[in-house]
Formats: C-alpha cells, structure tokens, sequence
C-alpha cells in the first residue's frame, strides 16, 4: 500500500470544512481518511491496513470490492443508468424475482427503497393501510432506521431526541435472557414469559387498534440477541390470532449475515412483510426493500398504493443486487458464514472467555457475534453503563482504539464488542481478528473486580 499523507491531510481538511456527520456533534469528530478497500481490508493514506471487523455498518456482507460486483455496476452504468420506477427494466425485473425466490413462503412481490428505514417507512404504512389500524409494535431494544417512523419504532437512546408528536408506536420487551426482564432462569421460560409480556401488552392496548408487531429477527446494533426457540413462532401465532402484520426487520441479519439467507430461516417463520437493505447488494450502490405477502399485495390489487420514491429500483442499485445474489451463490457464501461462525468465530470467541472475565457472554451465530462485556460475572454489572458517554465510556472507548492500533477495526456498541467480519471472511483472517481481540480484551479485564 503507498503511503500518501499528504493526499490524506487534503481529503481530511475538505471532508471537516464541508461534510456534515450523521450521529455526531460537528467539532468533536476526527474521522479517518481512507485510501481504499479489498475483501476484508481497508487502508488510510499513512499505508496502515485494518482488517474490517464491523463490515462498515454491518453492510459489506460480500467483503468490499467484490470484482464481479464491481463489473456489474460498471456494465449497467454503460448501458442504462437510471430510469423511472413505472417503467419495467430487465436489471429490476431479475433483482425482484432473485430477492423473491429467496425470501421464505410467500413474499412475492417485491418494493424497492434506497435503504433500511424507507423499507421500515413502507412496511409498516402497508401494515395500516392494510389492517386500517394504527399503532404498530416493537421492543426497546432494537434498531429500525433515521426517518421519522423508523426512528420512532427504534427502542435505542437515538430515538430520544427525534420525538415529536404522536407516533402510534408502543414499545415492549423482546426476550434477552442473559438480562431477563421476566425474572427468566432458561431460555424456555424466557421465551414464555416473553410472549405472555407481548400478549398482554397487545390486551392492554387493544388487539383492535393495533397495525403490526415489527421484530429484527435477530437484534442486531442493540445486542445481537438470538431469539429462543419457539419465540418468533409465538410472536406469529399471536398476531395471527388478532388480525395482526408480522413484520421481520432483516436488514441487518439478512443475506447470508446469520449463515442463512434470511434469519426467518432458521426458525421456520414467515412473516406477512420482510424488510431488506445492506446485504442485498452489500451497501455498493444503496438499495432497500420490502418483500410482501400475497394477501397484503392484494390489498393494493385494485386500491393505488399511496407510496414511491424517484429512485424505487435503480437500475444500478438492481444490477449490483443481481451480481451480489448470484456471486453468493456462486461462491457459496452463506454457507460459508454459516461455516466459519460454527468451526472458527463462535468457538474462538468463547475460547476469549475462558481466558478473559471482562467477557460476560458470547453469542451469535454465522458472522453476527456479540461479546458482552462487565466489570462481574456474578452480578453481571456492564463493563460501562447504559448509553454511557464521555468518561463513563472510557473503558469502550480505550477499546476500540486499541483494537485500531493494532489494526482491527471493530463494532462496539454500548457494553458491547460486535464482531461482524464480512460472510467472505477466511479462516486467517478470522483468527488475525481473535488474536487481535485477545490482546485488547487483557487491558480491559483489568476493570473487572
Ligand atoms: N433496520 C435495522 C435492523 C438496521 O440495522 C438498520 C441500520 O443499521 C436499519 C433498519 C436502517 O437502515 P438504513 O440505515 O439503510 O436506513
């Protein structure tokens, strides 16, 4: 890699002089200027290397500049760039039918959107229109997208200071059974506890006025919580029995991330709406989209659907989405994810705990894996309390820089270590990553009791 700091310093300056960041207070901010990219790796301009333990915002499922993505972006933009959505183009036709074969049971028919929030927006507008109800479901803990619907269904801090008005959105607890809200000591009782939780909430609030349950069905930014056996299946039959849309928020956890196409996969679930985003096209172009079930589709059969966006299936955005889909399955990359988090991360990472006490639990599944962090195993007290900034934070914060430092460039969130290596990871680099988390994790045992 050549060195080129210069280059870096102007990059830099131009980027703080005019670009304005999302998430972050303006004159606090010191970001990292950056070269390129290949597989698993990143570079900055000085010539370091980082290999990519956060796959971004959890989007390069593929690994970056994956080459037959790359040429299938190069040879759509030679030959349709852009064209309106009411139009039928060959890139959109194929991108929908792929999307549509691999999601489960009868999510058919297909509505593109440019990200996961504008997917989460229209879900859960199909849901009221629908159902001719209004308030929609979703737990605290959990992430849904920026705009104003999505970050209202968001149960994480980040919602805080975007409510304004009413937002028809009632927040419950999904199961978490390392810190049980039900009192739970298994993850059957966990799982039945929680369902009676959600039961009596819908009760509560009238099972009449009530649009959809949305659920990520692995929560992903607030915890990489695996749902227990027998939740999501309970959670469907739920809604099922009152007149309710299942959503399931797989824009995080889909395409390939848990070692499924879709995490609905593993617990045999369909929903009545899938959203997507990020791993569909690994984030090259931006693309979302929400997969529909026959019946809410046929909603819409004759009654206009009153929603769209200029850019609802970009030609660019689709093609890239074609080659990603058909590279993953070419390349058999799901299954590898699959393979790797079963043979490398999950038993590397639990081998961490052995040897370190900061680690309170490991868990995940492919290559979606949490590591949460405290300062006790027995009480289970976070290495750094909830929404915790500044000083408080330290300990995540002297973390992650250490983690840099030696080139590993991780996801924390909160007490969190996420480690959310691209599906294409090799068994190498994976274990560079382990070894690297091996070092750090020792500085922060020396926080614990
Ligand atoms: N839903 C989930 C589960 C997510 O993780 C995210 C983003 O992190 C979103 C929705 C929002 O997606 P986007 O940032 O593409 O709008």
């Amino acid at each position: 890699i050549a060195a080129d700091p210069t280059a870096g310093q102007a990059v830099k300056a131009a980027d703080r002089a005019h670009v304005f960041h999302s998430w972050s207070a303006q004159g606090l901010i010191d970001p990292l200027a950056v070269a390129g990219a290949e597989g698993s790796y990143f570079w900055d301009y000085d010539g370091r290397k980082y290999l990519d333990f956060s796959s971004q915002l959890v989007n390069t499922n593929i690994g970056h500049q994956h080459p037959k993505v790359v040429a299938a972006i190069q040879q759509q933009a030679a030959t349709l760039c852009t064209f309106a959505p009411a139009f039928a183009i060959d890139v959109r036709s194929e991108a929908a039918r792929l999307v549509a074969e691999l999601t489960p049971g009868d999510l058919d028919k297909i509505f593109f959107t440019n990200g996961g929030a504008e997917a989460n927006e229209n879900a859960i507008r199909m849901a009221r229109l629908h159902t001719g109800r209004q308030k929609v479901l979703s737990t605290y803990r959990s992430y849904h997208g920026a705009t104003a619907n999505a970050i209202a269904l968001t149960g994480d801090p980040r919602r805080w200071p975007n409510e304004t008005g009413t937002s028809g959105v009632v927040h419950f607890w999904g199961p978490y059974a390392y810190r049980s809200n039900f009192h739970a000591d298994s993850e059957a009782q966990e799982c039945e506890r929680a369902l009676a939780h959600l039961e009596q909430v819908i009760a509560f609030e009238g099972p009449q006025t009530v649009a959809a349950v949305i659920l990520e069905t692995v929560v992903g930014t607030a915890g990489i919580l695996v749902p227990p056996a027998g939740y999501l299946a309970g959670v469907r039959e739920i809604c099922d029995r009152h007149g309710i849309v299942f959503i399931l928020d797989e824009v995080m956890a889909g395409f390939g991330r848990t070692g499924e196409w879709f995490a609905a996969d593993h617990w045999d679930v369909t929903p009545d709406l899938l959203t997507f985003a990020k791993g569909v096209n690994s984030g090259y172009v931006p693309l979302g989209g929400v997969a529909i079930s026959e019946r809410i589709a046929a909603t819409f059969a004759e009654r206009p659907y009153p929603g769209g966006l200029t850019y609802s299936g970009h030609p660019l955005a689709c093609a890239s989405a074609v080659a990603t889909i058909n590279a993953m399955r070419e390349e058999q990359i799901v299954e590898h994810a699959r393979e790797i988090g079963e043979r490398v991360l999950g038993p590397g990472l639990r081998e961490l705990a052995e040897r370190h006490p900061v680690i309170g639990e490991v868990r995940g599944m492919g290559v979606f894996w949490a590591l949460e962090l405290v300062r006790d195993r027995d009480t289970r007290e976070p290495l750094v309390p909830y929404n915790a900034a500044g000083p408080a934070n330290q300990p995540m914060a002297e973390l992650a820089a250490a983690c840099k430092q030696r080139g590993l460039w991780p996801f924390v969130n909160m007490n969190r270590l996420h480690v959310v290596p691209p599906c294409t990871v090799s068994e190498a680099e994976a274990k560079e990553g382990l070894a690297i988390l091996d070092e750090v994790l020792t500085i922060a045992d020396a926080h614990t009791g």
